[in-house]
């Protein structure tokens, strides 16, 4: 049997009437065998501020308060809420507990615990809509699953052992009913709940596509597909129908928010399609990613990662002398710190860093800063956005970069990133320039020529590489 996983994100599980927009696409289909949910919207930020800030009573009081008043209205939007009340009210009463902790602002281990309670709630809620909707459905907690490390916040899935309990614990299901699972929590070899980062609902589904074989993973969200950059930045911004495994995994990688980064990597091994599409419009289509696909343009997107931080380090020592490099990076990465963009000169490496304000952990933090200064003399300034045009070919065509740098003639790029893969071009830019720059790049790549996406490029099977 070829299976598909559905997963929702917060906002297609806001509310009861979101939630049976999603309920429905699960009913409409009868290969979709696991559904993984997100938190509802608004309630993994509220659970990140109950576990990371110093607040008083009140203040806890009332952001537990709303989290309560987002689970209730879904509660009560089912026909009998009497089965699962039970249960949300004891979900409800941990998150309470672990709020009023002593050591949740020091303990990691305590704050992925209260972070799975968002995703634990809107599974147990969805579950039990499928089953009053007339769909033979379960919730499974997915931490009996997705085995991961112990790194807190961030956690690495052990793929192997995913395989080992998927097969044991949910295939054997798959025949007699839907399983409705949480996306982003997992558990380490001690059974502490662990959570995979920010967004991480779209990676969980994947790992299960992996995991069961599925033929497809569809990542139903807020729009209609991936687009030619975030439709936030600009209303000229357009759905894709198409993109290849390479194209979609840089722009998760380089910011395209609607896919959590690591997404396409099991999607990848395993060749699953993924489909990206709307809960709230599925009769609108949306974006195939596959290994496949049929066109590849020298353009297909822009994307932007915030909140970049831009690090120097210099050394007169660094001069002929060979290793520098070496350790600087292995300080890097002792922090779990990955480096984008570098650019050398004679005595000096720059590097930007990725450090979002609403990560689990801060990432560039003043340890690692103090074992940089130990070898080089270092400047840290804060304040930029990366920018990367995603494509094809960009490195060996005639006319692709000139065609970018032209676009952005009027800003100042701190740094460039070319020729270093086929696929994206990257450069970092001023915060405050950031929405104008992804403008005129848009405007000039996308906007010239009322053509479809795939005009500009060339059929991919016409190439001798690709198989
Ligand atoms: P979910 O809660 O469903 O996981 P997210 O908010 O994580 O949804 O991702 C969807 C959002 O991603 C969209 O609302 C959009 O603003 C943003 N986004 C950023 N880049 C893109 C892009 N290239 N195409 C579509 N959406 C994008
Ligand atoms: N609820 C988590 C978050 O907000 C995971 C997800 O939505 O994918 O980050
Ligand atoms: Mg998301």
């Amino acid at each position: 049997m070829s299976i598909n996983i559905a997963k929702f994100g917060g906002t297609s599980v806001a509310n009861i009437e979101a939630m049976r927009h999603c309920a429905q696409i699960v009913i409409n289909n009868p290969a979709t065998r696991v559904v993984v949910v997100s938190a509802a919207a608004g309630v993994t930020n509220y659970l990140v501020q109950l576990a990371s800030e110093e607040l008083t009573s009140d203040q806890k009081e009332t952001i537990l308060g709303k989290i309560e008043t987002i689970e209730f209205a879904i509660l009560t939007g089912l026909e009998t809420p009497s089965p699962v009340s039970i249960k949300l009210n004891e979900l409800l009463s941990l998150l309470r507990e672990l709020a009023f902790h002593e050591e949740i602002l020091h303990r990691p281990d305590l704050k992925d615990a209260i972070l799975s309670l968002g995703e634990r709630m809107s599974s147990l809620l969805f579950a039990e809509l499928l089953c009053q909707m007339g769909c033979e459905a379960e919730n499974f907690d997915a931490r009996n699953v997705i085995k991961t490390d112990s790194e807190f916040g961030e956690a690495e899935p052990d793929i192997a052992l995913i395989g080992e309990q998927a097969g044991k614990l949910m295939k054997p299901e798959l025949s007699r009913c839907v399983l409705v699972t949480q996306g982003f929590i997992g558990s380490d070899c001690n059974d502490n709940t662990t959570t995979l980062g920010r967004g991480g609902s779209d990676y969980t589904a994947a790992l299960l596509a992996e995991a069961l074989n599925a033929a497809t993973c569809e990542i139903w969200t807020d729009v209609i597909g991936v687009y030619t950059t975030d439709p936030r930045i600009t209303d000229k911004a357009r759905p894709l129908p198409e993109l290849s495994f390479e194209e979609a995994a840089e722009m998760a990688t380089f910011g395209a928010k609607v896919l959590h980064p690591a997404t396409m990597v099991p999607a990848v091994r395993k060749n699953i399609r993924v489909f990206v599409g709307s809960s709230r419009e599925p009769n609108k289509g949306g974006t195939w990613i596959s290994r496949d696909c049929e066109h590849e343009p020298h353009y297909r997107a822009i994307t932007r990662r915030k909140d970049q931080v831009l690090v120097t380090v210099k050394t007169p020592n660094m001069l002929f002398a060979s290793g520098f490099l070496q350790e600087v990076f292995s300080i890097l990465a002792n922090q779990h710190l990955s480096v984008d963009l570098v650019t050398t000169s004679e005595i000096a490496v720059s590097l930007t860093i990725d450090n979002p304000s609403n990560s689990v952990r801060s990432t560039l933090n003043q340890e690692t800063i103090g074992r940089l200064k130990e070898i080089s003399e270092v400047t840290v300034e804060q304040g930029y956005d990366l920018i990367t045009v995603v494509g094809n070919n960009m490195h060996s065509a005639a006319g692709v970069s000139s065609k970018i740098f032209a676009a952005v003639k009027d800003f100042n790029l701190r740094l460039i990133c070319y020729g270093a893969n086929p696929h994206n071009i990257s450069f970092l830019v001023k915060e405050k320039d950031s929405t104008n720059v992804v403008k005129a790049l848009h405007q000039d790549l996308f906007e010239q020529e009322q053509m479809p996406s795939h005009s500009v490029g060339f059929k991919r099977h016409q190439h001798a590489n690709h198989g």
